[in-house]
Formats: structure tokens, sequence, C-alpha cells
């Protein structure tokens, strides 16, 4: 078991490397991705964690995506909204399925 809240730059160097090298489309937006664009660029790749480590996601390659620096953003814009949504309990949630039982 890893120790949460150590963050691993060779765990992570490695997650890059790896992400580089299969140049996956965008998890969070499904386009492509340039991986050669310059690293501050909005459309640069980042290392997005599917399962956030701050909420118990594993610093594992099955739960790393690649995404576009700016839709990265965009999702922790999102997150932070989704928590103050959960704090005030008197919104009522509507969840959306299309699963048949
Ligand atoms: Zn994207």
């Amino acid at each position: 078991m890893p120790e949460n809240g150590k963050r691993n730059t060779a765990t992570r160097n490695r997650h890059r490397a790896y992400l580089r090298r299969t140049k996956p489309p965008c998890g969070l937006c499904g386009e492509d991705i340039d991986y050669s664009l310059p690293h501050l660029d909005p459309g640069s790749f980042v290392v997005d964690h599917i399962v956030p480590l701050a909420r118990g996601g594993a610093d594992e390659l099955d739960n790393v995506q690649s995404a576009h620096r700016l839709c990265n953003g965009q999702k922790h814009d999102k997150l932070a909204g989704e928590t103050t949504k959960a704090a005030a309990p008197a919104a009522p949630r509507t969840y959306v399925t299309w699963r048949t039982w």
C-alpha cells in the first residue's frame, strides 16, 4: 500500500512517458492531443488522475489518462463546484441513468 499524500516524481515521470508514447486522446473531451505542443500551451497534455489523489485515487497507470491542459483546468473548476453543492444538502440531485434494471 503506497503512502497517501506523497508526491512521487519518479512515478509521475513514468506516467508522463507512458502517455507520451501511447498518445491517447484527451480523456475529458475525447479530442486528439498534439503531444508536440510546448508544456504551457492550453492544448498541451497533462497527466490527469481519473480518481483524484485527494479522493483516494491510486497513483497508478490504470488511474491516469491524458488530458488537455485546458480541459484539466476546467475539470478542477467543476470539482470545486461539486464540493460546494455537496456541502448544501438542501439542493436535490437528479441522477440520469440509461441503465435498465
Ligand atoms: Zn480535452
